[in-house]
């Protein structure tokens, strides 16, 4: 199966289209020649509709078009008060007559929400119906989610019902099997946008979280045999008890053979095909690292181009530690995902990395 079939078979979806794609693709010319590689940004952080945007846009897309197939009238969704998948999937509704409902908790366990800033503000100036969860410092993320945020999307859920109205719940994320798709649009742009400037990329990087993109990565480079390498840089640990792991993505990849109505390969040969980097977690999820800032700092004043701390920074931060490892070597060709997350940057200056946090 080609790219060109893949497409096909994902324009056949519902979807509410929002976004500006394909999204650009350029090379970072001054960072290039520091390093004597090929480094080109695929650039999802521009997908729209506005600046407050990233890789969830386009997940997003697909969920919205289920929910306007079902008659939907309200999603709601949960996450962390700094959750991009949050703000762009209420982005993504609102253009499409449906109300977005956030349940977010306080994952820096710092007093919440304290002020209106980063995607909180954007929330909030987009007029969306935000539930907010402070988190005490003796209670652990794992229990907000249970015994919070959890039974009070099913309360309002059934309110919503009870007045008549149609509801969908969209996991935290924004990784509905819907939504599972969508970015093999991307891998399929990214290798069009190569071809078009000359060249084949070695490797594929990207910041991974709740697998959203990485499973479509998986899944159009197995299905069309191609043989650009993806590599992970984890912003979460991949455990068997963690909300994310190899078997979720081995199993998110399954899914999209299903959805396209092919055999799926043996789970080895899935797993071949992750190279997922966890070195780079930091001290915790939302918790700015010191590589991670630095990695933000160095391209901000290389090339002018913000990244984020809760994710894109920790990941570029992968990238910039294999290439002095070697992983990345001289001359080689490099694609990094700019999924987003430079709202996270207008956080407090903890988030930032630009003081200690706590
Ligand atoms: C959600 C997110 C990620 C992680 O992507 P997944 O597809 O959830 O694994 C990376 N970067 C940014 C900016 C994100 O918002």
């Amino acid at each position: 199966m080609t790219l060109d079939e893949l497409e096909e078979y994902v324009t056949t979806l519902p979807r509410k289209r929002v976004g500006f794609y394909p999204t650009p693709l350029h090379k970072v010319e001054n960072l290039s020649k520091k390093y004597g590689i090929e480094l080109y940004l695929k650039r999802e952080d521009l997908a729209g509709p506005a600046a407050a945007s990233g890789s969830k846009v386009r997940l997003a897309e697909f969920i919205v078009g289920e929910a306007l197939q079902n008659g939907v009238t309200h999603i709601l969704t949960v996450g962390a008060y700094i959750s991009n998948s949050a703000t762009q999937l209420a982005a993504v509704a609102i253009q499409a007559g449906i109300t977005p409902v956030l349940f977010l908790y306080d994952n820096l366990a710092e007093g919440f929400p304290k002020s209106w800033r980063g995607n909180l503000l954007v929330n909030k100036i987009m007029g969306v119906e935000v539930h907010c969860y402070p988190r005490s410092p003796s209670e652990s993320q794992e229990t907000i989610w249970d015994d919070k945020l959890y039974p009070a999307v099913a309360r309002r859920k059934a309110e919503l019902e009870a007045a008549g109205h149609t509801v969908m719940v969209a996991p935290a994320g924004v990784t509905h099997p819907a939504s599972f798709p969508a970015h093999l649009l991307t891998y399929k742009e990214i290798q069009d946008q190569c071809r078009a400037l000359g060249f084949k990329p070695d490797y594929l990087y990207h910041t991974t979280g709740t697998g959203g993109v990485l499973p479509a990565f998986a899944a159009a480079k197995l299905i069309t045999a191609d043989s650009t390498l993806i590599r992970s840089i984890a912003i979460s640990s991949y455990r068997p008890d963690n909300y994310v792991s190899h078997d979720l993505i081995v199993s998110r990849v399954k899914t999209i053979y299903e959805q396209i109505g092919k055999p799926a390969p043996d789970d080895s040969e899935i797993l071949d095909v992750l190279d997922i980097d966890q070195r780079f977690i930091g001290p915790d999820y939302a918790v700015p690292s010191d590589e991670g800032t630095a990695a933000i700092r160095e391209l901000a004043t290389s090339d002018a181009i913000l990244l984020g701390p809760v994710y894109t920074g920790k990941g570029f931060a992968g990238l910039l530690a294999h290439i002095r490892e070697g992983r990345v070597k001289p001359g080689e060709k490099v694609v990094f995902l700019h999924t987003g997350d430079t709202n996270n940057l207008f956080e407090d200056a903890a988030v930032t990395g630009l003081v200690a946090a706590g």
